[in-house]
């Protein structure tokens, strides 16, 4: 039987989604999607042969949705992922889980309360070959114990809406959680620099912005976020060990020697640079929530990112280093039932 998805927020991301439920992924499709932008969303609704709803509640709590993805606007997910869980229906919700710890928290609770695991965070970085390449590598213990991580996220313009604040709780989120998933430990202190802004930012950004975390064991991690760089999408992460690194692979693309260069493309954006990555989150999600075991990035996942984000935050705020109170993790969330979560 087809998995009936609703899909909430059919902008950038949701229609590409749509898109790849539609075209990709075997043994789903989507019936049902709404948006605030109502025009945009009946187009896509007509174009992929399913029903516009005014609110994404009715997406959720419509009989014919069987699941539902989340990519709506960034402060729309808790409450529609509350829903979620009200209806006992699974979902898929783009990062951030939600814009605080607090709200996470209050997700975490609901998700308990129900007794069923119904939720994973789009933390697609962990379904991409080069990260699963650099987890295999730290866990085999070629390169010794992690010392330091070196990563780099750069985007060529921001979205319309970006904020400083977004550039750790939008967009480093996806090295928050990466990050913690490669080495297997969770963090202890943040801090943030700010070097000299880009003249290229719109005015109040701060942009580039410098993070540094430190993991309990002592691992020491700075990521570069410079959402204005003007090239490409760029997503670096190197590995230092004990006895030898390991880093990202640049993505395939074809060589060009013309005019006295060799050269590759950068990818504009995401949409491209992570797509296999998306694909495969999307085709296991599909299955997994058709055998009720999930075990992509759960809300427990979702609720550290975010603390680790609003930590960040705040040493930006302060200027100062931050330690960082991880809660303890409830043994909902370590069930054997549900798989071993990626
Ligand atoms: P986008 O193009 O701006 O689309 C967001 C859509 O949600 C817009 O159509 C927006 O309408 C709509 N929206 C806002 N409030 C809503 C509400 N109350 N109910 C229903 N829809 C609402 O942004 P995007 O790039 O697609 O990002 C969407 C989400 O995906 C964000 O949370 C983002 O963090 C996440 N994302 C994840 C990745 C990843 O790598 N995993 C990549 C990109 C984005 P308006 O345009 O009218 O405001």
């Amino acid at each position: 039987m087809e998995l009936r998805i609703g899909v909430i927020g059919t902008g950038a991301i949701g229609e590409d989604h749509i898109r790849r439920i539609t075209n990709v992924v075997a043994g789903a499709k989507v019936v049902a999607v709404s948006d605030i932008n109502v025009e945009n969303a009946k187009r896509i609704a007509e174009e992929y042969n399913s029903v516009f709803y005014e609110t994404g509640e009715q997406v959720i709590h419509s009989k014919e949705v069987d699941a539902v993805v989340i990519a709506s606007w960034d402060p729309t997910h808790a409450h529609f992922v509350l829903e979620c869980i009200k209806a006992s229906k699974y979902v898929l919700c783009e990062k951030p889980l939600a814009t605080s710890a607090e709200d996470c928290k209050k997700i975490t609770e609901a998700e308990i309360a129900c007794g069923k695991h119904l939720i994973q965070v789009g933390f697609m970085r962990r379904f991409d070959k080069g990260y699963k390449q650099i987890k295999s590598v730290i866990e085999s213990g070629k390169i010794g114990e992690p010392l330091m991580l070196h990563c780099i996220h750069r985007n060529r313009i921001p979205g319309p809406k970006h904020t400083t604040v977004m550039s750790i709780k939008n967009s480093v989120i996806h090295e928050i959680d990466v990050i913690r998933w490669l080495l297997g430990e969770d963090y202890k202190s943040a801090q943030v620099i700010i070097p000299k802004s880009t003249r290229l930012a719109e005015e109040g950004l701060k942009d580039p912005q410098i993070i540094l975390l430190e993991t309990q064991s002592g691992v020491r991690i700075d990521v570069e976020s410079f959402v204005n760089c003007q090239y490409g999408y760029d997503v670096q992460c190197e590995v230092v060990g004990e006895k030898g690194t390991v880093r990202l692979p640049d993505p395939a693309n074809v060589r060009m020697r013309l005019k006295g260069v060799n050269s590759y493309e950068i990818y504009p954006d995401w949409s491209d640079r992570f797509i296999e990555a998306y694909d495969i989150e999307f085709m296991q999600w599909v299955n997994s929530v058709k055998q009720e075991t999930l075990f992509g990035p759960s809300a427990w996942d979702g609720y550290v990112a975010c603390v680790t984000a609003d930590a960040c935050t705040r040493a930006r705020e302060e200027g100062s280093i931050v330690p960082i109170m991880m809660p303890k993790r409830p043994a909902f969330y370590d069930n054997e039932e549900r798989g071993k979560r990626l």
